[in-house]
């Protein structure tokens, strides 16, 4: 497999900025966390979706993390993410970006060819029999007839990330770039099995990945905690890093394969289970963040109170009148009770600190209101209809916005996941 250049650190997180006026808040976080003796690498990533709701381009990313690296005088790495791309989105991010997320969810299940899936089980008879990989107990007993069957599934979606892969690699130069390849936003979760025979198909295919987002067990919604059997996870995410481990030395995978988890901002009952087993495996990951940041920023307006609660009130009434709209586009990532959700005359009368409480996610303040938080997560559009009117006030709001954006990403989400500790789940400020 040919040698990336551009390598991706053991531990990284992707930071999503809707607005691109959060990365310097953003980027305090991870030199509290370098202070500490952890390097955790900053991943700037926004999404086509992203971009075209809000209207921005993707140089708008690598313009605001660059002044943010340069200011701080950040001496490490740092990255730009293409998240989410396919083969008709990926060419206006190919100049800005040195990470590329190659989404191939909607090729899984498109049948490959017969003669196809035959060559891939001819070629690969180490994965038939009697499977022995460190870490997942028992071992596996597998036939052609199951690793014909995955294949069938999931060539297709691999080829597709081969020419994705190569269409960057042309542009860019091999080496050039740290490869992602998803398959989260799919129904189901991957079998270990499954996961084997795509990493090994994607060896086959020349595709150096660095990371991996397959889909695990359980709901990951936008800006809340995961809703799913924890113990399942455990399991499978423990087996997911005993599988990759196995395919990095069976088919010579980049050494520094890791786990991406998307939607990983705010799960916090997995960030004891990830740091165990990270531990346990030895192993890296990319815990990559879905655009909370604003709604760090919704609260820090808040809390500012004046035009800035006003502000905010009247992004929740709008969106409370929009409601089907908005959550439309995100409907597999979100739980909204409308039942939840108060009336735009009683927010009216809420406080500063009322309209944080219920926004900020701290699970144990009884004013916690994740249906709103989640309604709100998905409302941005709205603010980005405001333009320069919420841009002025964001900035000069910076200082208690970035009090919270740091404190959300670092003691929220850094310190559990790699320190093993923070202050969790239960702690306002
Ligand atoms: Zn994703």
């Amino acid at each position: 497999m040919s040698v990336n250049s551009v390598k991706l650190a053991r531990y990284s997180i992707g930071l999503g900025d809707r607005f691109a006026q959060e990365a310097e808040a953003q980027l305090r976080a991870c030199i509290e966390m370098a202070e500490r003796g952890v390097e955790v690498i900053p991943v700037w990533n926004k999404s086509n979706r992203e971009h075209l709701t809000v209207g921005s381009e993707p140089a708008s990313v690598r313009a605001a993390a660059e002044a943010a690296i340069r200011k701080a005088g950040w001496n490490k790495p740092w990255h730009v993410d293409a998240d989410h791309i396919r083969l008709d989105t990926v060419d206006r991010y190919i100049p800005h970006c040195d990470f590329f997320t190659i989404d191939v969810a909607d090729a899984i299940g498109k049948p490959a060819p017969v003669e196809v899936v035959r060559r891939f089980g001819d070629r690969h008879p180490e994965l038939i029999g009697q499977l022995t990989i460190p870490g997942v107990e028992p071992g596996l007993a597998v036939t052609r007839q199951q690793v014909e069957h995955i294949a069938g599934k999931y060539l297709a979606a691999v080829q597709e990330a081969g020419r994705i892969y190569r269409h960057i690699a042309a542009a860019k130069g091999a080496g050039r770039f740290i490869t992602e390849v998803s398959m989260d936003e799919t129904a189901e979760a991957q079998t270990p099995l499954e996961l084997l025979v795509i990493l090994a198909a994607l060896a086959d295919e020349g595709v150096p990945l660095q990371t991996i987002a397959p889909k695990f067990t359980g709901r990951f919604n936008k800006g809340v905690d995961y809703v799913g059997d924890l113990r399942r996870f455990e399991q499978e995410f423990n087996v997911a890093l005993a599988v990759i481990a196995f395919a990095v030395r069976q088919y010579g995978l980049p050494d520094n394969l890791k786990l991406s988890i998307h939607s990983g901002s705010d799960k916090f009952s997995l960030f004891p289970v990830m740091a165990r087993a990270l531990r346990r495996h030895n192993a890296g990951l990319h815990l990559k963040t879905a655009g909370t940041t604003w709604l760090e920023e919704l609260i820090g307006l808040a809390e500012t109170g004046g035009e800035g609660l006003a502000l905010a009130r009247e992004i929740y009434a709008e969106a409370l009148e929009h409601v089907d709209e908005l959550c439309a586009p995100y409907a597999s990532v979100i739980d909204i009770d409308r039942s939840k959700l108060p009336a735009a005359q009683v927010v009216a009368q809420w406080s500063g600190a009322q309209f944080a409480a219920a926004v900020r996610h701290d699970p144990t303040c009884p004013n916690f209101n994740p249906h709103v938080r989640q309604l709100l997560h998905v409302a941005y559009k709205i603010a980005a209809k405001k333009g320069d009117q919420f841009l002025a006030l964001v900035r000069s709001r910076n200082g208690s916005i970035s009090r919270n954006v740091t404190f959300n990403l670092l003691e929220r989400h850094l310190k559990p996941l790699f320190l093993g500790n923070g202050i969790g789940v239960g702690s306002g400020h």
